[in-house]
């Protein structure tokens, strides 16, 4: 998104503020070596094995804006049964698929803006073609669940973002 803000931990002045940011991989496979990756799993940029048991799927967390209205999305990684890893295999090109209940996930990425988020009950609603599934968070106190239900600030955004952006 096209705003000027100025990051408050260095100063640094940014023309964008980005509302989405999203792991790679998730964790477990993060922490695999080269090596390991090469013989024990594969990955593409929605669906990842491991081992032939952990099966993941990314999807958006999205956390609504409250001001200006808007959506800011974090792209994580969930962890599903083997079921329900081939049943999404199975629709993927599916037309219709918002139809299906929702699954049951544990988000496996660390965001590191937050207390651990690894771990995270979550519930993974299918959406209609070619849009990645809806992590809906369990409705805890955690903080990530409290902004997802609750909405954040632009300000929060910028937070976020001076986090998130490490090296900058
Ligand atoms: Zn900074």
């Amino acid at each position: 998104m096209k705003y000027t803000w100025t990051c408050r931990c260095c100063g640094q002045q940014f023309d964008e503020l980005p509302l989405s940011f999203a792991p790679l991989a998730p964790d477990p496979w993060a922490g695999l070596t080269e090596q390991e990756r090469a013989t024990r799993g594969t990955i593409d940029s929605d669906l990842c094995v491991i081992d032939r048991q952990h099966f993941f799927v990314r999807g958006c967390l999205d956390i609504p804006i409250i001001d200006p209205p808007a959506t800011f999305v974090w792209g994580v990684w969930v962890s599903v049964t083997k079921q329900n890893f081939e049943r999404i295999v199975a629709l993927w090109d599916a037309e219709i698929r918002a139809s299906e209940p929702p699954m049951f996930g544990w988000l496996c990425n660390d965001l590191g803006v937050y207390p651990t988020t690894f771990g995270l009950k979550t519930r993974v609603h299918l959406r209609d073609a070619g849009q990645r599934p809806l992590i809906e968070l369990e409705p805890t106190d955690h903080p990530l669940a409290v902004e997802q239900r609750e909405g954040i600030s632009l300000q929060r955004v910028e937070e976020i973002a001076a986090e998130a952006l490490a090296g900058h």
